[in-house]
């Protein structure tokens, strides 16, 4: 093991001690980049004013904008001739962001990856596909390193042409693949059109997008392999902050490593423990970029109870960003949140919509779903009870109450690429 593996599962109080050690070391290091010299004297902030972990709150937190606005090097906190390697985020719109590494970033985050390769049991006798762009997208050299770190045979076929990724993984019996999971799809479509069965595949990493349980459940399927769940952002390392245990209820974010808060989006407070909110996290390990409270823009929650393989505690999986969050008559809701309850009712589908108005000055929120069609059996008093029951678990879910239409099956908006579900009419009127 190139890692400490007693680390994984420390009692609290050590990881605590462990945790304030290495987020005052942090402190010293952002001294190194001007944008942190001037926020924290700004703040009044220095190492010594950190006593406890609670004292982070203090912090001012990092934007995903503040990264931009220092394009190219203005995070670096070493000289330029200790980076070794640099990858950017894909910026949507203007430039990217740019992540460096030192060496010892390096191995951190190769020995992240290994951990939690190591956590779902591939080992050196497994033989590894990695599907996913070898170039600035940190999905590519990061698995590639933790993977040649546990010693497994790697297989750097990056993306494109499926036919010849199918022929691979048969000539060569690969037993682990990583990609997305639409890939993962595409390749399981190619294969079932082939009439080329994937025999020796055994498990599969999935991620850099979301997904859900019924994907999970497909891939499976289609694919002969258990399936894990895979978090990470660039600016983070890349691909390896949180990961799926042989659980699969929720993902593992190795704390020695990464400090997690869970934020109200709007208000920057932390939420109560096992509320929804924006993922918040200050990396603990690094050298060449070092952040403090980083705000993710991704949705999640702690999950309080402790797994079962004790490594700590999960995040729930990430499902939305918290841009798209709702304020409901005070009540933050994440379209996320609506579409997980809906799922979990078989009798509806998983078209919906929701419409917010403002009715005697009263946010009201409607929801529209269509019946499942093969539990549309068009009686009247059958509907009245899915009507219930779909406004008592919405209500269960949110603390909100809820307007509840069903609507017939097909006669919802189907959308291509990214689903606008939520019309908010408030302003409108
Ligand atoms: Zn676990």
């Amino acid at each position: 093991m190139f890692w400490d593996k007693k680390i994984e599962t420390l009692k609290p109080d050590a990881l605590h001690a462990l945790q304030l050690k290495r987020l005052k070391k942090t402190l010293l290091q952002v001294q190194n980049v001007g944008f942190y010299r001037q926020r924290l004297s700004e703040a009044g902030i220095t190492p010594s004013s950190i006593k406890n972990l609670d004292d982070i709150k203090k912090i001012p937190f990092t934007k995903k904008q503040d990264l931009r606005d220092g394009y190219p090097f203005g995070f670096f906190a070493v000289p330029l001739k200790k980076v070794v390697r640099i990858h950017t985020t894909s910026g949507t719109t203007g430039k990217p962001t740019v992540v460096g590494y030192t060496r010892n970033d390096l191995d951190a985050w190769s020995d992240l990856i290994a951990r939690n390769m190591t956590m779902v049991g591939i080992t050196t006798d497994d033989i590894f596909q990695n599907m996913v762009n070898y170039g600035m997208f940190t999905g590519g050299l990061g698995f590639h390193y933790g993977a040649e770190k546990i010693g497994m045979t790697v297989i750097p076929s990056a993306t494109g042409n499926t036919k010849r990724q199918i022929e691979m993984i048969n000539d060569f019996g690969v037993t682990v693949i990583h990609c997305t999971p639409s890939y993962a799809m595409h390749l399981s479509e190619i294969a079932e059109e082939l009439g080329t069965p994937l025999e020796s595949l055994k498990t599969g990493l999935f991620g850099a997008e979301p997904w859900s349980e019924s994907t999970r459940k497909t891939l499976e399927k289609r694919l002969g392999v258990t399936a894990y769940d895979s978090y990470g952002l660039s600016e983070l390392f890349g691909p390896g902050v949180a990961f799926e245990c042989p659980e699969r209820d929720g993902l593992h974010i190795w704390h020695d490593s990464y400090f997690v808060e869970i934020i109200d989006p709007k208000t920057g407070e932390q939420v109560a423990n096992g509320e929804r909110g924006e993922l918040v996290v200050t990396p603990l390990v690094k050298e060449a970029m070092p952040l403090l409270r980083y705000r993710t823009g991704d949705v999640t929650m702690l999950l309080e109870d402790g797994c079962l393989c004790r490594r700590g505690k999960k995040i729930a999986r990430i499902t939305g960003r918290s841009d798209d969050m709702l304020v409901i008559r005070g009540i933050n809701v994440f379209p996320s949140q609506i579409e997980h309850v809906l799922l979990k009712i078989p009798e509806v589908g998983n078209q919906f919509m929701v419409y917010i108005d403002k009715v005697n000055h009263l946010d009201e929120m409607t929801v529209e779903v269509e019946i499942n069609r093969e539990y549309f059996s068009g009686e009247l008093a059958d509907l009245a009870n899915l009507q219930k029951k779909v406004v008592k678990e919405l209500r269960d879910a949110l603390e909100l109450r809820t307007t509840v239409k069903l609507v017939e099956p097909g006669s919802l908006p189907r959308f291509e690429g990214k689903a606008k579900r939520v019309i908010d009419r408030r302003e409108m009127e």
